[in-house]
């Protein structure tokens, strides 16, 4: 099975620029995370364009494992200047969200407020 993807643009196959990156699939209104998922990211060597290609087995949020994971995005998001844009992306179900949410940095902004929530009160001492 072939699983490079190809730049239709360009005509040329994309080159593989990072392994094991985590999409995080957000659903409901406002945007929670619902779904975790290892890809590879590509680019392009002509016009730089660069996609998310090739997926592992999903963590749904029903699993207990989907809060561990959670958990350790979370340490990621936390490190100033620790992550690069192909570490972590947001995936959003509807457009509406994407355009609302904007950018991959400004996700990330608002996954880290949601994230510091859910997991801050576990940090503090009895
Ligand atoms: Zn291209």
């Amino acid at each position: 099975m072939r699983t490079t993807p190809v730049c239709i643009h360009c005509s040329l196959p994309m080159t593989n620029i990072s392994v094991g990156a985590t999409i995080i699939s957000m659903y409901m209104d406002p945007p929670q995370p619902y779904k975790l998922w290892r890809t590879d990211i590509y680019k392009c060597p002509q016009c730089s364009n660069e996609v998310a290609a090739g997926y592992g087995t999903p963590t749904p949020k029903h699993l207990p494992e989907f809060d561990e994971y959670l958990e350790e995005i979370w340490d990621t998001l936390k490190t100033p200047y620790g992550v690069s844009d192909n570490d972590i992306i947001i995936e959003y179900e509807k457009a509406t969200d994407s355009i609302l949410y904007g950018s991959n940095s400004r996700s990330r902004s608002y996954l880290l407020g949601l994230l510091n929530k859910r997991f801050s009160k576990k940090e503090e001492p009895n």
